[in-house]
């Protein structure tokens, strides 16, 4: 079949070297190029050992403190107040324990995919080593803060995910870089990071050029279902496929919505200052949980960022945040470089309320396939989520049930 991949970010490459493994004559489409979304700068993190969703009672609990804060980690844009309120009504409505105990489950299945199905794609593709296992740390400084977490850790150790729970001695002896702030922390020795998000992103384009998947520079404007799917751009000719992949992340809702879709789709922005050449600050990847932030020792250089901020996809950023988590980030990490050294970058994560990307069928027509939403975890995600697409492609049973994935579930 010949089948168009719209966007040449993480998620649409993925889908389309698994959709090229099955013998289809595959275009991928983007208006920049690869790596040129939210797959160029995120964290870097395959944290497939998260399961919980962004939406829970605890949350919400701290929403004021942290709104109290205009540069804390939670912050809404007073531009977009008016904006994400409906999105922001699905978010308290996700918390409910019934639909939290759906996303948890979902989150659970998807993140079981997720390590199993980069290690075959990069073994498949020779990218292996652009993805490194040194585990992760999650750290605290206010043994109050940890205690509070420690029902979190309870659920993944039921879900069968290894970590061992440490004092701040022992935090420090894998992690020296850490100040005597940290009082204790979890320790994931199964979770990995890439060398650079927008290495293995492109390592993905270019792998799959030399595969003879076709690349087209274009701005997707219009799509019609139908046989064939007619795409429209704003900046050259229209084409026609038998199927389409529709994976534009935070930028996939006026396409879906002209398919007769209404999917709660927002964006989470998301901050962060890398300093180039500095590799060993700390071993491996490190979060902070009450602060909101993360750090990553990329190949390229330290990275240190996080935040969730609303406001939409036109507003400009506000590096005044990142200043911020730079600012906290100094008190936890010995040998952090100063900010003006580093180079800032925001993000927009693409992030449905229930913290489930969106994979299935569009409900105007089978031909149409939705991969994105994947919000925080769209990285790690990205490989499982290109071999369900080519399941539902083939109109084949997928390893984990869709039903809380599916487009028509809002
Ligand atoms: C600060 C931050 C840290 C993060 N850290 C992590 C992490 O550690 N681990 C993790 O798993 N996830 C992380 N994420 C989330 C992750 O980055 C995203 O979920 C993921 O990159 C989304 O990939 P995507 O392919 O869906 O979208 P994108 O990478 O945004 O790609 C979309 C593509 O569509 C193209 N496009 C848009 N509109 C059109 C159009 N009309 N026509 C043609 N092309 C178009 C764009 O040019 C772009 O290339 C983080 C995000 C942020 C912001």
């Amino acid at each position: 079949m010949k089948i168009a991949v719209l966007g040449a970010g993480i998620v649409g490459l993925a889908a389309a070297h698994a959709l090229a493994d099955e013998g289809h004559v595959v275009t991928i489409i983007d208006r920049e190029g690869p790596a040129a979304g939210t797959s160029r700068g995120n964290a870097g993190w395959i944290a497939h050992t998260d399961i919980d969703p962004i939406a829970s009672p605890k949350m919400l609990r701290q929403v004021p403190r942290f709104l109290m804060d205009p540069l804390g980690p939670l912050a809404i844009r007073r531009e977009y107040i008016l904006q994400i309120l409906p999105w922001l009504a699905r978010l308290i409505l996700a918390s409910r324990p019934s639909q939290l105990e759906r996303s948890i489950k979902a989150i659970t299945a998807i993140q079981s995919l997720a390590m199993p199905a980069w290690d075959r794609l990069s073994e498949q593709l020779g990218i292996g080593h652009l993805i490194h296992r040194r585990g992760s740390l999650f750290v605290y400084d206010r043994p109050q803060a940890f205690q509070t977490a420690l029902p979190h850790y309870a659920r993944q150790k039921a879900a069968g995910i290894h970590f061992d729970l440490l004092d701040g001695g022992e935090v420090r002896q894998l992690e020296p870089g850490l100040t005597d702030a940290i009082i204790g922390g979890a320790y994931f020795p199964d979770s990995a990071h890439v060398s650079d998000p927008r290495l293995i992103t492109e390592a993905l384009y270019e792998t799959a050029r030399a595969r003879e998947i076709g690349f087209v520079r274009g701005t997707v404007a219009r799509i019609a279902a139908g046989n064939p799917v007619v795409l429209s751009f704003s900046d050259r000719d229209p084409m026609e496929f038998d199927k389409v992949v529709l994976s534009l992340g935070a930028w996939s809702k006026p396409l879906v919505a002209q398919l007769g879709d209404a999917i709660p789709l927002d964006t989470e922005r998301g901050y962060n200052v890398s300093f180039p050449g500095q590799t060993m600050v700390t071993r491996r990847p490190v979060a902070f949980p009450s602060h909101g932030f993360v750090t990553t020792p990329l190949d390229t250089g330290f990275r240190v960022g996080g935040a969730v901020e609303l406001g939409g996809l036109d507003l400009p950023p506000n590096h005044e945040r990142t200043r911020a988590i730079h600012g906290k980030a100094k008190r936890f990490i010995r040998d952090l470089p100063d900010f003006e050294t580093g180079t800032t970058w925001m993000g927009f994560r693409p992030s449905i309320p229930d913290s489930l990307p969106v994979i299935g069928y569009s409900n105007a027509t089978k031909s149409v396939v939705y991969a994105f939403g994947h919000g925080h975890y769209g990285l790690t995600q990205s490989a499982a989520t290109g071999r369900i697409v080519a399941d539902l492609i083939a109109g084949r049973p997928t390893e984990i049930d869709l039903t809380s994935f599916r487009p028509n579930r809002f």
